[in-house]
């Protein structure tokens, strides 16, 4: 333990150690903490729908129905109807074949991945001739995707290769020196930090000339982008075009968990092959009730994301006009980049002591220097709200000589 406290003392005397706030109550777009509201700018639940009063409803009706747990595996008593019903609507939402949910988005990451790039046939079972070294596969690996996806790469033992953040030239040079590897490109829809769109036709362009196979992280993509809210593809054009689309029910959706859609062959082959499908317990029911309704609404009101997208450009528009540096935010992540890690603390504590919560995102999950509060904005976010935060934003960034 001597090495654990010593990194805990040095945490606690450099002011390293985060915020962990405990909230007592979420009538989003606020939230209760110590009995005072604050105005919350770093939500995922886009569209407010984690306390929609149907979705409520729906989850409510899953607990009557069968309890909050399956208690066990899918692959042994804990394939409950529920989550294959909810496994068909995420296929049609998505417009493929099929799909398969995990009991988080981490976990879908660190089961997929290692599925499709790990040897697979590690206990010698098939006698067919297949690519057995783990150095055959190579993951090329956006340098800006999100820590589940790194995680899952680790795990698969493939040779891994970071392309420069959305450098086509630099994945082309990489796609080219390793031709001959099965490949496998992985990228976020929406980054998780900058809240930028990957350039996703050119990578997949890239993936046909060299063989590639192509997987999508749309975390944050699903639900808010596209004329459907099917995500990042769909808002790019390339419905059906990505071989792996992977999401998570735990920001738009409103719940938790996670899934891939795909081909038939790529669902029934995870499935076969994905550690954390079979060794794990699934969604719970109520989640999974919940989530069907959530996907509903996603689907009948197109206002919600409407009105998402009108609050994104109020915020970024008024931000860029305070003279804030936002980088290259597309999308409801809008961060502010900051630099110095003291003052991204200090002025995100700020924040807080004026009503408005927004975390300091600091080294490691940011580059040094490129500290940041990382801002979102949702669908249930006023007008008036949003002005309210963008005064509080300007005197922030006067007093830390921020603008
Ligand atoms: N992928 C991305 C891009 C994410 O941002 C996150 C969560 N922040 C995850 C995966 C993990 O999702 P979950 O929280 O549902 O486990």
């Amino acid at each position: 333990m001597k090495l654990i406290n010593e990194i805990l003392e040095y945490t606690k005397t450099h002011d390293l150690y985060p915020d962990i706030r405990v909230v007592d109550a979420v009538p989003y777009p606020n939230l209760v903490i110590d009995g005072k509201e604050y105005l919350c700018f770093c939500s995922n639940n886009y569209l407010g729908l984690s306390i929609h009063p149907a979705v409520k409803k729906a989850a409510m009706e899953g607990i009557q129905k069968y309890g909050i747990g399956t208690c066990e595996s899918r692959f042994i008593a804990g394939n409950i109807r529920v989550l294959e019903e909810l496994e068909q609507e995420l296929a049609k939402f998505k417009g493929r074949d099929a799909s398969l949910t995990f009991a988080t988005g981490f976990l879908t990451n660190l089961g997929v991945i290692p599925a499709i790039m790990d040897n697979p046939d590690p206990f010698g079972i098939y006698d067919i001739p297949m690519p057995i070294n783990d150095e055959d596969n190579l993951i090329i690996s956006d340098f800006l995707n999100h820590q589940s996806i790194r995680e899952g790469c680790r795990i698969s033992r493939a040779q891994v290769k970071n392309y420069i953040h959305k450098d086509m030239n630099h994945l082309e040079k990489i796609l080219k020196r390793y031709k001959d590897k099965r490949k496998l490109i992985i990228t976020d829809g929406v980054f998780s930090m900058d809240g930028d769109i990957a350039p996703l036709a050119d990578i997949i362009r890239l993936a046909r000339t060299y063989d590639a196979m192509v997987m999508v992280d749309d975390a944050h993509g699903t639900g808010v982008l596209g004329k459907n809210g099917k995500g990042t593809a769909e808002y790019l054009g390339l419905e059906g075009q990505v071989d792996i689309e992977m999401g998570t029910l735990s920001k738009a959706i409103g719940a938790i968990g996670g899934f891939v859609a795909g081909s038939e062959n790529l669902i029934k082959y995870l499935k076969l092959r994905s550690s954390s499908f079979i060794y794990t317990s699934a969604i719970p029911p109520e989640q999974a009730c919940g989530i069907l309704a959530a996907l509903k609404l996603i689907q009948a009101e197109p206002f919600l994301r409407e009105n998402l997208w009108r609050n994104v450009h109020r915020l970024k528009t008024g931000l860029a006009s305070l003279g804030f540096n936002i980088v290259n935010s597309e999308t409801q992540i809008i961060p502010i980049i900051i630099g110095s890690e003291q003052k991204c603390v200090d002025a995100s504590r700020y924040l807080f002591e004026n009503g408005i919560l927004a975390p300091a995102i600091k080294y490691p999950v940011v580059k040094k220097n490129e500290s940041r509060i990382r801002l979102t904005t949702i669908a249930t976010h006023t007008e008036e709200q949003i002005d309210k935060a963008l005064d509080i934003f300007s005197t922030m960034g006067k007093k830390f000589s921020i603008t």
